[in-house]
Parts: structure tokens; C-alpha cells; sequence
């Protein structure tokens, strides 16, 4: 079969790699791709959200099954497209994309379906907001409506904290159209989850859980990044959390989806009212796909083609018991503006630590060498029999990599191995 995958980051990187192992694949494609990408797959240059010159590579090239890594082409509705043109694709259409897409449309459905999440208050205008604010009070969340990479939420400890983020959405428009309508939201207290599931439109397979670290630096301190590191191993929620999980909050929301297909990222906090949604992704997260992959034995294709065709509830999912933890290597200023095009070295050295793949996310590859490009640049992945195991190995790896500015999280897992002492 020829595969395309679409994207360009260290997510994308284990999805190819993933693919890479199935004994039904014949050729894989990716666009854009990247440095790292580019040894196991053909790069198209094509940018991940150009989706009518995606579907026209898709048919010329005569591709199998094309699967969407990131969320800007889910919303702009590559599958709708896709499927139109008689391609076949796996991937939510741009109407449910908007679970994601949409943080008003969001909470609007789980409010109508009874779905347990954060208290919140929709805004269309700055002074609605600040009206908002006069009646709360902090901690409190402002998220952007829109698809902000990340960058569309505050977590405001003080009232004059919120009030700024609302001017910059709303007023100076930092982000553009997607904070012209914000989400003021209650304060959750509790520990992340993420929860990936693969869902065909008529039912479901959980995947196995992961946590990530979205806060810049040590001790959950400093800005929300696009995450710094994650890790696998099935002690994340208990199974009563996960059963709680799936029936107050999953189930309903498949069911009253129109034919959800594709992945669904449920963004969990553990509060001690039970699990809450904070958020929804209509894609993989990254860096969770980087734990998360690795532990899955069965064939990836096969399981994506079991979504395409429906009959995802025959497949019995075979997952690795061990654990896996990603540390992501940044530029020093990320996720403030960053300087690209350092030279990186040790990636073989890092490759051949017991265990440890190195997913590339911001890396370019030039005549044979590879170059930083973007604030995110490498995963260092790793699997071991313990989390302890697997952290130590992915951190001694991240030590061997050298390039100017390196930056990374020392403490990635360490709630995991806390939770499990
Ligand atoms: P989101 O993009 O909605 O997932 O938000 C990004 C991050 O902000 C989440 O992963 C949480 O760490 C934090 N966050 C969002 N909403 C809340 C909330 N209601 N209470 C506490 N933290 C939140």
C-alpha cells in the first residue's frame, strides 16, 4: 500500500515510524515532513494546510490511505475534500474538527450532553469579558475560541493577569481572528491526563494513557509550550478513573457526535469530583503519539484501515506493558522567538542508547547534516521495563546531543514515579 502522512513534527516522525514497521506498506510519503523523516519516508513539499494540493498529490500518486497528523487541515476539512475526490483518509471531517477547533462550540456540547468540565462563561466582545471578571474570582482561565497552537490560553492567578490576557485576544488581537471570541473558564485543580482513542464512527478502542508537561520549565513553572516531554505507563489513571473516564465522558460524546472517525485526544483532568474534559484534540498530541506508538504492537496500518472501513470493534488492540517517556529538546528561548539553522550533533551516539528512538520535530536536513529549525527540535524517546527505566535512558541519550542553545525539562515523569513509590 502507499501511505501519505501529513505534518511536519516529532508526532508525524512516530507515525511514519510506526507505519514504517507494517508488513502491508509499500511506500510512505510525507508532507512537508523533516530532517528526521526524510530517512524513512519520500518528502512532498507541500504544507500540511494546503489540502487541495494535498488531495491532488493523493490522486496522482495513486495513495492508499493518507492519515492527518496535525489539526489546521482536519478544520479546514481535508477529509471532506479527501472523500469528495473519492480518496480514502483517516480523520474526523471539519464538522466534528470542531470539537477541537472551536472551545466555544466545545463547551456548548458538553453542556448540552451533561458532559462533566470546568464552569464557563462564552465571550463575544472585550467588555462582556471584563464584565465576566468582575464577577469571578482568581485563579481563572481565558482561552482563545480558535486553533492557537497552544498559545490561546492563560491561567491567570490574579484578576489584573486575566484582564491582559482578554485585551490581547480580544482588543490588540495577538493572536488574530482565533481570540476574537474567548472562553473565560473555573480553575480545575488536579493532575493531566491525556486519553488517545481511535474511533471509526460506529465504535471505539482506547488507547494506552499518557501525561504531558506543557509548562515550559522545571516544576510546572513558566509559559504553556506545545509540551516538553511525555511520558506512557498504564498507572496514570486508576481503573476506576478510566472506567469513570470512558462512561461519563467518552461514550457520550461519541454517541452524540455525527460519526466521529479518526483520533480522539481527550485532554482529562483528575479533579476530586472524578475526571473532567478540559479539552478536546481531533488528532494525536504531541509529544503523547511518542509514548504512545511505541507501545502499541498491533500493525498501525492495519488498525487505520480498520477505521476506514468500519469494523474497528472486531480488532482487539495488543499494547506493550512496559513504559515509554520523551524528553523534547528545545532551543533556549522557545516558545519565545528562536534562531534557527544550529548544527546538530550526536544523534548517532543518542541512537544507539538501549531503547531510545530520537524523533526529529524542528530539524532540517542539508547535505547529509542535520540543522535546528523551529523551537521544538528533537524527541528523545525511550522504552524500558519501568518508567524509571525509561527516563533514565532517554535523558542519558538527550545528554549525548549537542547543539547550540540546547534546552530541555529535567524533570519529565517525575509525578509518574512519585504516583508509583
Ligand atoms: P487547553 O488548550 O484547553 O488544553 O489548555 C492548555 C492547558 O491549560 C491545559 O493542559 C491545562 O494545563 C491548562 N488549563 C486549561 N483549562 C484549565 C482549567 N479549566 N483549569 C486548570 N487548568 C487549565
Amino acid at each position: 500500500m502507499k501511505v501519505l502522512v501529513i505534518g511536519s513534527g516529532g508526532r508525524e516522525h512516530a507515525i511514519v515510524d510506526a507505519l514504517a514497521h507494517s508488513h502491508q506498506l509499500e511506500k510512505i510519503y510525507a508532507a512537508p515532513g523533516n530532517g528526521g523523516i526524510a530517512a524513512q519516508a519520500e518528502l512532498a513539499a507541500i504544507p500540511a494546510d494546503d489540502v487541495d494540493a494535498l488531495a491532488a498529490f493523493a490522486g496522482e500518486e495513486k495513495i492508499d490511505l493518507t492519515f492527518v497528523g496535525p489539526e489546521a487541515p482536519l478544520s479546514k476539512g481535508i477529509v471532506d475534500v479527501f472523500r469528495r475526490s473519492g480518496l480514502k483518509i483517516v480523520g474526523p471531517t471539519a464538522d466534528n474538527a470542531r470539537l477541537e477547533s472551536s472551545k466555544i462550540y466545545a463547551k456548548q456540547f458538553f453542556k448540552t450532553h451533561h458532559i462533566p468540565t470546568a464552569d464557563f462563561w462564552e465571550c463575544t466582545t472585550a467588555e462582556e469579558a471584563y464584565g465576566v471578571l468582575e464577577r469571578v474570582r482568581p485563579p481563572i482561565v481565558v482561552k482563545a475560541d480558535g486553533l492557537a497552537a497552544g498559545k490561546g490560553v492563560t491561567v491567570a492567578e490574579t484578576l489584573e493577569q486575566a484582564r491582559s490576557a482578554v485585551h490581547d485576544l480580544m482588543e490588540a488581537r495577538t493572536l488574530g481572528e482565533c481570540g476574537a471570541r474567548v472562553v473565560i473558564e473555573e480553575f480545575l485543580e488536579g493532575e493531566e491526563a491525556s486519553f488517545h482513542l481511535f474511533a471509526d464512527g460506529v465504535s471505539f478502542q482506547p488507547m494506552v494513557l499518557a501525561q504531558d508537561h506543557k509548562r515550559r520549565f522545571d516544576g510546572d513553572k513558566g509559559p504553556n509550550t506545545g509540551g516538553m516531554g511525555a511520558y506512557s505507563v498504564d498507572s496514570i489513571l486508576t481503573p476506576e478513573q478510566r472506567d469513570a473516564a470512558i462512561r461519563t465522558i467518552i461514550r457520550p460524546t461519541l454517541e452524540n457526535t455525527k460519526t466521529y472517525s479518526g483520533i480522539l485526544y481527550a485532554g482529562l483532568m483528575l479533579t476530586d469530583a472524578g475526571p473532567k474534559i478540559i479539552e478536546y484534540n481531533a488528532r494525536f498530541g504531541d509529544p503523547e503519539t511518542q509514548v504512545i506508538l511505541p507501545r502499541l504492537r498491533t500493525d498501525l496500518l492495519e488498525v487505520l484501515l480498520d477505521i476506514a472501513e468500519h469494523r474497528l470493534a472486531s480488532r482487539t488492540l495488543e499494547w506493550r506493558g512496559d513504559a515509554t517517556a520523551a524528553v523534547v529538546l528545545v532551543a533556549k528561548s522557545y516558545p519565545g522567538r528562536v534562531e534557527s539553522g544550529k548544527r546538530i550533533a550526536g544523534l548517532n551516539e543518542a541512537s544507539r542508547v538501549e531503547g531510545v528512538k530520537v524523533y526529529h520535530a524542528g530539524t532540517r536536513l542539508q547535505d547529509g547534516t542535520v540543522y535546528t529549525s523551529g523551537g521544538r527540535i528533537l524527541n528523545v524517546t525511550a522504552r524500558g521495563a519501568t518508567l524509571a527505566k525509561a527516563l533514565d535512558r532517554a535523558y542519558s541519550a538527550a545528554e549525548m546531543i549537542e547543539f547550540e542553545g540546547k534546552d530541555y525539562r529535567r524533570d519529565i515523569g517525575r509525578k509518574g514515579l512519585v504516583k508509583q513509590r
